[in-house]
């Protein structure tokens, strides 16, 4: 045997897509891009996910499930928790018992710029919301970048009011300001975790003062004045309501051969749309599956919405008692998919990674053995016998993939929901899609990863 031969049997070598799809496959993954990117655009937050996946499960004949509902084999079904997590499922024909479950678990909410519960000031002329950051951004980051307002308020009486604004070309934005360089001489020397502080990230909302008003407080007067006069709320409703700045950015390609996608929020919607499209595109009816978008991921999955609820082993409990099957003997036998994404080699930051453990843009889905941080503390860690059985199962199907750790071992590191579940007893490895400069207000992706991902839950829920 010549020694290429040999290399080909024997050695194991992430490969570039794009070296070897077809022409076809090549112009479905740019298909499935475009709608990917309307997607992205329209869920922002997780309210605007969950809603904007209930859409597209309905319009395949799913229907609303409520705890105490019936439940029958060959049903497809969503659970809505709270506007916030979704759980769509299908109940299939196979002795569960046996078969256990199918998951595939994402999560829809995404780093940002929350409102205080009490946010509405005003300083020097200016009209301003004061924010508490959500998850681990780069605080610096979202200063100077074009905002939307995103969120809900609940008023006194229970009444749910939307608020959108800055996603219309005609919209207004909001606005973080930052220091110009000619007097920053003192915050040039400050480490960039020091030089914008989380209580600096204050939001420009307006300047103009109610007219009549000769006291102080006449542009913050006016600001509730307008909010009134559109939403018809008063400053009490802020204290329950959930709102949040996003960048008022659209998905756009990147590259002259736009063969990368920017965008809010990728972490970990580039999971969540194909989990979703994955269930929904799959005639089957022998497998039992569930599509899990959860909350909260990105501060811990703590909470009535978080992947620590139990609302999705609730359901689970459900589906077993509705087939007369056993829960714990289902859940031994389940299989679950993290999908969440994980850091793609950037050239311009090459130091962070190890180069043989580290996922690379085009390359295909991302399977992550473990997460964790330094000596692998936080994450479940799959068994080899369930890494091996994803592994055969994408090579079985075509999938193009490749194994990563996130980072150098003493770098940093992260979790996903993986250890949640497996703490249920179900075996469960971490999938998902590269990213670059995650959890920055602007992400980017590789088309080709997107749709690789996307096969890979097709296989997995076949
Ligand atoms: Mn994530
Ligand atoms: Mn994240």
């Amino acid at each position: 045997m010549d020694v290429k031969e040999l290399k080909a049997q024997l050695e194991y070598k992430n490969k570039n897509v794009f070296d070897i799809i077809s022409e076809d496959e090549l112009e479905r993954s740019f298909a499935y891009a475009e709608a990917y990117k309307l997607f992205l655009d329209n869920a922002k937050t997780e309210r605007e996910a969950v809603k904007y996946a209930i859409a597209m499960v309905e319009k395949k004949g799913y229907t609303e499930y409520r705890f105490g509902d019936e439940l029958q084999v060959g049903g497809t079904y969503y659970y809505n928790n709270r506007g916030k997590m979704l759980i769509v499922f299908k109940v299939g024909e196979n002795d569960i018992e046996k078969d256990g479950a199918y998951i595939v678990a994402a999560h829809i909410d995404s780093p940002r710029i929350d409102l205080k519960q009490n946010p509405l000031y005003e300083a020097d002329g200016f009209g301003m919301f004061k924010t508490h950051y959500y998850g681990g951004v780069k605080k610096y980051q979202w200063t100077t970048v074009p905002l939307a307002l995103h969120g809900v308020m609940v008023k006194r009486d229970g009444e749910v009011v939307d608020i959108c604004i800055g996603e219309d070309e005609e919209d207004p934005i909001f606005y973080i300001s930052d220091l110009l360089p000619h007097l920053a001489k003192d915050q040039m020397t400050k480490t960039l975790a020091e030089g914008i502080t989380g209580e600096g990230l204050n939001i420009i909302v307006g300047t103009e003062p109610y007219r009549d008003e000769e006291t102080d407080g006449a542009i913050r007067l006016n600001l509730l004045r307008i909010l009134n006069e559109k939403y018809g709320i008063t400053e009490e409703d802020f204290i329950s309501a959930e709102l949040t700045a996003v960048p008022a950015l659209k998905a756009r390609d990147i590259g002259l051969d736009r063969s990368l996608i920017g965008g809010y929020g990728h972490d970990d919607r580039v999971c969540a749309y194909p989990a979703i499209t994955a269930l929904l595109d799959n005639p089957d009816t022998k497998k039992t599956v569930f599509a899990i978008l959860a909350d909260k991921e990105e501060v811990g999955s703590d909470g009535v919405t978080g992947m620590q609820s139990l609302a999705f082993t609730d359901i689970l409990e459900e589906v077993c008692d509705a087939l007369g099957a056993n829960y714990r003997k289902v859940k031994a036998n389940s299989k679950c998919l993290s999908a969440d994404v994980n850091a793609a080699f950037d050239p311009n930051f090459p130091e962070v990674l190890e180069r043989k453990n580290a996922c690379y843009a085009n390359c295909g889905v991302v399977l992550s053995k473990f997460t964790g941080a330094r000596g692998k503390s936080g994450t479940s860690d799959a068994t080899s016998e369930f890494t091996a059985y994803v592994r055969n199962m994408l090579n079985e199907a075509g999938v193009e993939w490749q194994m990563a750790e996130l980072g150098k071992v003493d770098q940093g590191g992260g979790g996903t929901v993986a250890k949640f579940i497996a703490n249920h007893n179900i075996d469960t490895l971490d999938v998902g899609v590269p990213v670059i400069s995650m959890h920055a207000p602007y992400e980017a992706i590789s088309k080709l990863d997107l749709y690789m991902t996307y096969k890979a839950f097709a296989a997995f829920v076949k």
